[in-house]
């Protein structure tokens, strides 16, 4: 026998999927529709694509897989093409934002719900595809319920579901756990195909450093920490796996157990199966690709892994062999806060089901243990039963622009799944009419045509829009850029090198002459470009390089689209007759005039767009530590931890938004509702 590593052996063949096989691919012939079920790691993403390629539904079109998450896309695409023993891209590709891995020869893409989101308004009647799986659909992302119900008003009507396609396209959709009901019932009462699951059971425990009083701290980190070493050193072999909230805080807590797992005695032994070292792997959205794959490795002998990971590990990405988790209780979400009236990125508890799905992943291949560090009372305190769909909890804006251009006037009576609350549509319909992008009576207008194109906030795009109208593009192209990539100023742990780190990156943001986020990010932007020696350049101004490689290809893409625009005869054209210094800042405001606040007292501002919330300035800002000579300000973003926090900040004069700050107040969402509803 070859000693080769073959796919067929991959294990594929031992997956519970596997032996629903046939009857799965009959049940995709027999209907238009179907809803598959089944625990998180059967196999439904990876295989359910192959089989229905092997069963020949390639032949007329493709078949497109959605994830709510990026990197399940490529990560998934990655596994995929390795099974089927083909160069990513060709066959099996994916499609994410702005990175596109797919050929002439792709007929399994798996994408983000996102880009078949995009691709609806191109083609509606999906006609390239014969087969569109919506997957993890229990996770409820926006885009999805969104694609949900644009599928259910199309294709469960005999009269729409043909126009355009020369055969009918079949929907799957896929879900971890329950509501399977709910979603058939959606569906025109289509057949569920549950795939019994193969689980061990797992014993759950609570813990003491977590209760309702410790809503606001972050102490959590350091307990997680804790409970892994002591996994570590008292418990039987098997890998780790720790949930946190992002990045930063994943970053901090493999620091802290590097450093401490090195002071383990490994001699020491545990049992008769005893582990001699800890391997430790973050795991998080934004994490180099490449990087990633080390998690699916198994360890070396004799070596325990211990993962610490986001919510994607819940149930985006199966990991083998897990048998302990640690769960903080908490979850990173952006959430509509209607006191502040805006989307606030926070950390929240996360629900009931979600902390058994999280405790799920270690049932997979024996008995298993969590252990929450929260206590009894914080489980019935401070957690809900179920995760609030994000479509009811974070701005519309966006996705009703889309609706709208998909000529769905009334976006009231969509089907959704789950509707949201009224008064988040009205919020939707008030934005777009502030940003120029629909009319007093809820048509789309010509801007809003064009800002449809753009995968990005309407308020940024209303901003490149009115720059390319006056023709200084590339300021708002690079700005534009550099806030879709993540992570562009490198945050070491260690506080002498955080030292030398800041030291530098203020030094880019005094370059600029001005104490102004947007000009430090275009600056940066603009540096590195022209540098002979990039990559050198970030390291020495510890800006991540691979961060902004991706700012250069998005950029890039931005460019094309608006070039593609501009060839449109009826392109907006303005003349700018004020200060030229004052042009960048100026575009700025026409897109972020409904994020100004103002300085009320000592570091405290003020929002003015209705709600009057106190906001400070984050200490990753350049401004942060000079409130006291700013007055009037623009933000990209808030934050909410102890304090609500904007990011991105740029001093403006009240000149500049006076004309545009009465739009805030000047119609009457209801007057826009009306038509709506009409
Ligand atoms: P489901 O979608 O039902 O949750 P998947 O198809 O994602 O299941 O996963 C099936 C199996 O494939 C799991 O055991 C998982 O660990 C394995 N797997 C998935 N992706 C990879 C990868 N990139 N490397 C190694 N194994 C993987
Ligand atoms: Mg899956």
């Amino acid at each position: 026998k070859s000693a080769k590593w073959s796919p067929k052996e991959d294990g594929s063949k031992r997956l519970p999927i596997y032996q629903h096989k046939s009857k799965l691919i009959q049940a995709v012939r027999d209907c238009s529709f179907l809803v598959v079920t089944g625990e998180t790691g059967s196999g439904k993403t990876t295989q359910l694509p192959q089989y229905l390629r092997e069963a020949g539904f390639c032949k007329d079109g493709k078949i497109g897989i959605t994830q709510p998450r990026r990197v399940a896309a490529i990560t998934v695409a990655q596994r995929v093409a390795q099974e089927m023993q083909c160069t990513l891209g060709k066959e099996v590709g994916y499609q994410v934002r702005f990175d596109d891995c797919t050929s002439q020869d792709t007929v399994v893409k798996y994408m983000t719900d996102g880009c078949l989101l995009r691709e609806v308004l191109a083609d509606p009647a999906l006609s390239q595809y014969s087969v569109i799986i919506l997957d993890e659909v229990h996770e409820r992302s926006l885009n999805t319920d969104i694609l949900l119900g644009l599928i259910k008003k199309v294709f469960t009507d005999p009269a729409k579901a043909t126009k355009g396609r020369s055969f009918p396209l079949k929907v799957v959709v896929m879900s971890a756990t329950l509501e399977t009901d709910k979603l058939s019932a959606f569906l025109s009462n289509c057949p569920v195909f549950a795939i019994p699951g193969r689980t061990f059971p797992v014993t759950c425990t609570f813990g003491s450093a977590v209760g309702p009083k410790d809503l606001e701290s972050t102490g959590y980190v350091k307990e997680v920490v804790k409970v892994a070493l002591d996994i570590h050193t008292s418990e039987m072999a098997g890998d780790i796996l720790v949930f946190l909230t992002g990045q930063s805080e994943i970053e901090h807590a493999c620091d802290m157990l590097f450093e401490k797992a090195e002071c383990i005695d490994y001699r020491y032994d545990v049992t008769d199966q005893s582990v001699d070292g800890l391997l430790i792997l973050p795991l998080y959205g934004s994490m180099p690709t490449d990087q990633q794959r080390q998690i699916f490795q198994p360890p070396p002998p004799r070596i325990r892994k211990c993962v610490v990971a986001t919510n994607i590990a819940a149930t985006s990405l199966t990991i083998n062999g897990i048998k302990y988790i640690v769960d903080s209780g908490f979850v990173k979400q952006l959430n509509h806060n209607s006191r502040v009236g805006m989307d606030i990125l926070e950390v929240v508890p996360i629900s009931k089901s979600e902390a058994q799905q999280r405790a799920g992943r270690a049932g997979r291949t024996s008995a298993g243990k969590c252990f929450r560090i929260y206590t009894k009372e914080f489980w019935e305190k401070c957690m809900p039963e179920y995760t609030i769909p994000e479509i009811q909890r974070t701005s519309l804006t966006a996705v009703i622009l889309t609706l709208k251009c998909l000529g769905i006037h009334d976006v009231i009576r969509f089907p959704y799944l789950d509707c949201p609350e009224e008064r988040f549509i009205l919020e939707a319909l008030k934005q777009l009419y502030q940003f120029d992008a629909i009319d007093r009576r809820g048509n789309v207008t010509k801007l809003g045509e064009l800002m449809v194109e753009f995968p990005l906030h309407p308020g940024l795009t209303r901003a490149l829009l009115k720059a390319a109208s006056l023709g200084c593009q590339d300021l708002l192209l690079a700005v534009a850029a550099m806030l879709s990539v993540e992570n562009i100023f490198i945050r070491p742990g260690h506080p002498d090198k955080q030292k030398e780190a800041d030291k530098k990156h203020r030094a880019l943001a005094a370059k600029t002459g001005s104490m102004n986020d947007f000009a430090t990010l275009l600056s940066v932007f603009q540096s590195c470009k022209s540098s002979d020696r990039p990559s050198a350049w970030c390291k020495e101004n510890w800006i991540h390089w691979r961060a902004l490689k991706s700012a250069f290809s998005v950029e890039t893409q931005l460019r094309d689209i608006l070039h593609r625009l501009q060839q449109k005869k009826d392109f907006p054209v303005e003349t700018f007759d004020g200060n030229k210094s004052e042009l960048f800042r100026r575009c700025l405001c026409t897109g972020y005039f409904t994020n100004v606040a103002r300085r009320s007292i000592g570091k405290v501002f003020c929002t003015m767009d209705g709600h009057g919330s106190m906001v400070h300035i984050h200490p990753s800002s350049s401004l942060f530590d000079q409130e006291g000579e700013l007055n009037w300000v623009i933000f990209h973003d808030v934050l909410a931890t102890s304090r609500v926090y904007i990011r991105t900040v740029c001093p403006i004069r009240y000149e500049w938004v006076k004309d545009l700050l009465p739009k805030l107040h000047e119609v009457d969402a209801y007057e826009l509702s009306s038509v709506a509803r009409e």
